[in-house]
Parts: structure tokens; sequence; C-alpha cells
């Protein structure tokens, strides 16, 4: 009996302890206790605030790297950088500063390195030395139709597109999505997607549609930890969160090792201090990239390429709206305004585990089988 009782206990503290992806129904549920391995690792950025053109100083050579990902150093020079604060670095801060609207310094100010430790998407701002970002920002008239009717706006436009602007073709308007089979995601987690993709589908004449084969689906949904085959390894904790691949590719990853909140409660928001993500604000973005958006310069765009921790940012902006309108037209029924719809989805908190943690039956039972047999090779 004694021996039972240890034997389930051992099987207890197993499935407490996955080193799959946490779900979480809102910050609150995150327990006050977890502790990551590790901070963001672009935390230590911080240490360099106030180098400047001319300094060599140990570290300088990771934000190089830093910057070579999100494009603003070229991918053709090799990754064996210095410590040096070279014209490299100085041409990459000032245009990473003009994207996000900072004052240009070429410096790694302290508002600069504050923006560059926040948790953000994988897909880069700058592709072959153009920053997609700013578009030219340039005022231009452009004509938006809402229910039939043309209108002609005067604005600065922001958002952008991939290079070439690939986009769904005209026969592909009805997609299908499915997730990762592996991750056994729960049924909150999917509803988290579906509301994302009706909240794209809302402004333009496409429709998504869930299915289960993986491997047959337009776009294929995942949550992956580390290198997971494609590239373009996932961080860990913070710093990236997730990447898209332009259309028609479909692919849509996410990075398992974070704190997900899963809750959809309501519009843009806070939703707490905690270092936790909510998972419809990436959906949401990413799904933009599947259109075939790129990075916006404007902060409140769901295509604005940071996410701060607990903030939820749902709701199209007009700069998204115009945006993917460009690519594919106007939803007939879409009417210009871009209310959330949580009425759209229900809420069921009974599901989920007593520590908070969301998992399908199927993943909790893995756990339980793998365990009596002395593996724990979750992917
Ligand atoms: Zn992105
Ligand atoms: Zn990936």
């Amino acid at each position: 009996m004694i021996r039972f009782c240890v034997f389930v206990a051992f099987l207890l503290f197993l499935v407490a302890s996955p080193v799959s992806a946490g779900f979480y129904p809102n910050a609150s549920s995150i327990p006050p206790d977890l502790h990551h391995p590790t901070d963001s690792a672009w935390n230590a950025f911080l240490n360099l605030t106030g180098c400047h053109a001319g300094m060599k100083v140990n570290g300088l050579y990771k934000i190089k790297q830093y910057f070579q990902h999100f494009g603003y150093i070229p991918q053709t020079l090799s990754g064996k950088f210095t410590d040096d604060f070279d014209d490299l670095l100085k041409n990459a801060v000032e245009m990473y500063q003009r994207n996000f609207k900072l004052n240009i310094t070429g410096e790694l100010d302290e508002l600069t390195l504050n923006h560059v430790v926040i948790p953000r998407c994988g897909v880069p701002d700058v592709v072959n030395g153009t920053s997609t970002m700013l578009n030219g920002g340039r005022r231009r008239t452009y004509e938006v139709s809402f229910s039939g009717r043309s209108q002609r706006f005067h604005a600065v436009k922001r958002y952008s597109f991939f290079p070439g602007a690939p986009r769904w073709p005209e026969r592909r308007r009805n997609l299908t999505y499915a997730f990762e089979p592996r991750n056994a995601l729960a049924e909150e987690v999917k509803n988290v997607f579906s509301r994302a993709f009706v909240r794209w589908a809302e402004v333009i004449p496409l429709t998504f549609r869930r299915v289960e084969s993986f491997e047959t689906s337009d776009i294929s949904i995942g949550f992956y930890t580390g290198n997971h085959g494609d590239g373009e390894p996932f961080d860990g904790f913070m710093g990236t969160l997730a990447h898209a691949f332009s259309p028609p590719n479909g692919h849509l990853h996410l990075d398992s090792d974070e704190d997900w909140i899963v809750s959809g409660e309501g519009g843009d928001g806070v939703l707490s201090e905690r270092a936790a993500v909510d998972l419809e604000s990436v959906a949401v973005h990413e799904i933009g990239h599947l259109l075939g958006l790129g990075h916006s310069s404007v902060q409140d765009s769901i295509m604005y390429p940071t996410l701060t921790t607990g903030r939820r940012k749902v709701d199209l902006h007009s700069d998204d709206v115009e945006g993917v309108q460009y690519l594919y037209g106007s939803n007939p029924n879409f009417n210009g305004s871009r209310t959330p719809t949580p009425s759209t989805y229900q809420r069921d908190t009974g599901d989920f585990g007593a520590a908070g943690r969301i998992y399908g039956s199927s993943f909790v039972l893995t756990c339980l089988l793998m365990s009596t047999v002395g593996l724990l090779l979750l992917y």
C-alpha cells in the first residue's frame, strides 16, 4: 500500500511538473512561486545602457546578433561580431529608433534598450536592408470600401507587406487550419485561435475553418521549444514569442516556453504586471503575417512587433484593416467599425486544472503513461 501511495505521488509530481507550454485562464492563476530557469536573455542588454560609437564593451556582439536577427544588420554578414560599437551597430540602432519612433541618437540609451528587451514577434522588421515598418510613411490618398460605399482618405499608411506582397490566391479564399497533434491542446486554447481568425475574417472576404488533418490543412499551428526545424529556433522564456510565414506557407509557430494567458476577456487593456503573454494578442498578430502583412510602426496596431507582457491587444486598428483590405478587398458585411467580439465565444472555467494549467486529456494520459515506463520525453 505504501509503495502504491509513493508511486501515485510520483505520478502526480511528474504531471505537475510538465515541460510543455503553460496555459493559464488568467494572470492571477499563475502560481506565485513559479520560477523560470532564466529570465529573458535580452534583459542583459540593459547593462549596455549608455554605450555609443567608439566604445568597446563586453557583450556588444550579442546585441549585434539581436539586431541581425530582426534584419537591422545584413544576414549576409557572418555572426562573428566584435564588441566594438562600430558603424554597423550605430546604423542598426538608428534604424531601430526610426522604426519605433524613438529619439534617433544612434546610442544605446535607456529608452532604446527598454524597448529592445520587450518580448516580440520573431519576424524581422527589415528585409534586405529595407525597413518594412516605415513604408515610406508618405501621406497619400487611398480608397477604402465600406459596405459598398467608397471613401477617399488622406492619411499616412504604416502597414507593410512581405517583399513582393504575397497573398493567398483568388482560388484559395476558404482556408482551413489545424493544430500540431503532439501539443494535444485543450479546447480552450484552440478556441483562442478561432476567435483570432474571426477578427480578420470580419474585415476581408476570407473564411477560416478548423479541421483535424495537420498535414493537409492550409494553415498549421504549433507550440515548439528551441530549435524546431525551420532555422528559426525559439529562445526560451520571453524574448521571441512566436513567428509566422508569408502566404501561402501557412506555418504559425509559438514558443512553448512562455506562460500563455487564454482568458480572452474583453478588448484591449492591461491584464497584469506578471511576465505572462496574452495568447490571443499574439495569435491575431501572427495571423496577420499568415495573410501577408508585415510589421507596422503604428504602436496601437496589431502588426506592431512588440507586445508588453500583461498587455492584451486584440482589436484590429484601422492601419491593420487598411493593410489587409489592400490585399484582399473588404468583407461585404464589414461596416467600418471594429467592435470586439466577446459574445462569439464562451468561457468555460470549469475545465482548468488545480494549478491553473490547461491540458488536453490526451496530454495528461500521455504523461501518466510515459512516467510509468520512466520516460519523460515530451516534445
Ligand atoms: Zn510579427
Ligand atoms: Zn518556427
